[in-house]
């Protein structure tokens, strides 16, 4: 499971508080108030970010102090973060191998990543050559080959519109099913937590809470949570 231990994470003048655990292979969403500090916590959570108190621990192993790299979990950022220079094929390459330079067995594993994206046919185009959509299955096959447990998501579809976005959501979803990755994913839309969590974080007033069934949380919205719904 993933504990974070009596946590306080500091960001400027804001401060967080969290107290909780997830278990492995849940689907968690982390909803909340703009600037509630939903990607401090991620940030935290993938290393970036160095607690002020507290420690955070993944399967009973403290990694409170270990660099993004070292921990068990991949990132995929709103933006995607692709290189511009690269093709799609290069770019994920870098998630198997931070030089890029793959055996034939690694070269084969980008192969099968590009064909689940459904990218097999574009392995050679550079990130202006495709569409956002593609750009984001892409960036998504990047964190899927470094087959890290936990999977963190700071709202990486948000530019898609929602057609595009859903469709990315149930990609995310059918790749990591039966895989017993753990997802954690920041979304300002509700909707989103329907469809493909099944507990979430609510991170309001300071407090990221602990995870609760993501339907009961939405039907019955705590008043932090009811005036940021509207
Ligand atoms: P959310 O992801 O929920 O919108 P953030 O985690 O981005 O919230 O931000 C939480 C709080 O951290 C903000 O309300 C702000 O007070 C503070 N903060 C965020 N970024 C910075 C920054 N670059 N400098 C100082 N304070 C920041």
């Amino acid at each position: 499971m993933l504990k974070l231990s009596d946590c306080v994470i500091e960001n400027g003048n804001f401060t967080l508080h969290a107290d909780l655990c997830i278990e492995p292979g849940a689907s968690v969403a982390i909803i909340g108030p703009s600037g509630a500090g939903k990607s401090t916590l991620l940030e935290t959570i993938a290393g970036f970010r160095s607690l002020t108190q507290g420690q955070i621990f993944w399967q009973g192993t403290e990694i409170t102090d270990l660099p993004p790299g070292k921990r068990p979990l991949a990132m995929l950022f709103q933006d995607g973060n692709l290189f511009p220079h690269l093709t799609a094929e290069q770019n994920i390459a870098l998630g198997v191998r931070p030089n890029g330079r793959l055996s034939p067995d690694e070269q084969g594993e980008v192969q099968t990543a590009l064909e689940r994206v459904s990218l097999a046919g574009m392995s050679t185009r550079k990130p202006a050559e495709l569409s956002g959509g593609q750009q984001s299955r892409v960036a998504l096959a990047r964190v899927l080959v470094q087959r890290r447990q936990v999977l963190l998501l700071d709202e990486p579809f948000a530019a898609l519109g929602p057609a595009l976005k859903a469709e990315m959501l149930d990609l995310v979803a059918d790749l990591i099913e039966g895989t017993g990755t753990t997802l954690l994913m920041i979304s300002h839309d509700p909707q989103d937590a329907r469809r493909i969590t099944d507990q979430t974080i609510l991170v309001a007033e300071g407090q990221a809470h602990s995870p609760v069934e993501t339907t009961e949380l939405l039907d019955n919205p705590p008043p932090s949570l009811r005036s940021y719904l509207g």
